[in-house]
């Protein structure tokens, strides 16, 4: 992150620190203070939907002229636009840490009925298609959701998919609703939840990976935790979150590393919730639509 973009940042939050506080999730008033950096952001605890956000807030307007061109990952794939020789060393490699293969044979545990090539999916929130690309390798028939126009139109030029800059050209009828690293950079998580499970069938699969603000790896990892929360990520998203928000649908949760997933998803009976060890950096939610 350039220097000016962070004294910028800082700069709007001191100009904004008194300004209301409420949950950007369901509007709540009843808040708890979780943590401070900077001076004036702050870490919130709703204590009525469980969403962890910081405040100041960043308004949907700003949210998504920021993420058109300015947002910059440094890890060498998320943001950065390969050329023609990149993609091909990429496409040989498998993507790297961007691979998809676990997520594939996942989605192969959870619908066992079902050959890839009968399972509709959407990739939500896709970035330039590295993922969406490597389901619809397998026969998935993937269709994909991306904020940033240059992105989408990088993934559907070059790799061939049909990625939508729209919500609202999104099909429903799905068997898994996936997304990756997304969830906590949005002005309002609850509201892609709600898009997620609307663009489910029932007995849908909605799977979901983000940064882990569970209490877990809070106290096993206090820096790492501060870290993870700012300019980027305006919310933490936890177990106590997903519990409220999943109230009514059965979940399989757990965090990095995902070495037993695979084992864990044959276990799990896909009607009760259970909760996996929550002490890594990532959080992955799996709940079924019911
Ligand atoms: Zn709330």
């Amino acid at each position: 992150m350039p220097l000016q973009d962070k004294i910028a940042y800082w700069a709007r939050s001191a100009a904004a620190y008194r300004t209301h506080r409420a949950c950007p999730g369901c509007g709540g008033e009843n808040l708890q203070l979780v943590e401070r950096k900077y001076l004036f952001t702050r870490l919130f605890l709703c204590r009525d939907c469980r969403l962890m956000f910081r405040h100041p807030t960043d308004d949907a307007d700003a949210s998504r002229r920021f993420y058109q061109s300015d947002y910059a990952q440094d890890d060498g794939i998320t943001t950065e636009l390969p050329d023609p020789k990149q993609l091909q060393a990429m496409i040989a490699d498998g993507f790297g840490e961007k691979n998809a293969d676990h997520y594939r044979k996942a989605i192969g545990i959870l619908l066992p009925e079902k050959p890839p090539t009968s399972v509709r999916m959407i990739d939500y929130g896709c970035s330039w298609g590295y993922q969406s690309y490597q389901f619809r390798q397998s026969g998935i028939d993937c269709r994909s959701y991306e904020i940033s126009a240059p992105r989408a139109a990088y993934g559907n030029r070059h790799l061939g998919l049909d990625i939508k800059t729209d919500e609202s050209m999104l099909e429903g009828g799905n068997d898994v609703f996936y997304s990756s690293h997304v969830i906590e950079h949005l002005p309002s998580p609850k509201r892609m939840i709600d898009l997620g499970m609307s663009l489910l069938r029932d007995g849908g699969y909605f799977i979901m990976e983000s940064p882990n603000g569970s209490e877990a790896f809070r106290r096993a990892h206090p820096a790492h935790f501060s870290k993870l929360w700012g300019m980027v990520h305006p919310n933490m998203i936890s177990v106590d979150f997903y519990e409220h928000a999943f109230a009514s649908s059965p979940f399989l949760i757990t965090s990095t590393p995902f070495d037993n997933l695979l084992g864990e998803l044959n276990r799990w009976d896909k009607k009760s919730t259970r909760i996996l060890d929550l002490t890594g950096p990532t959080l992955l939610l799996i709940a079924r639509k019911l």
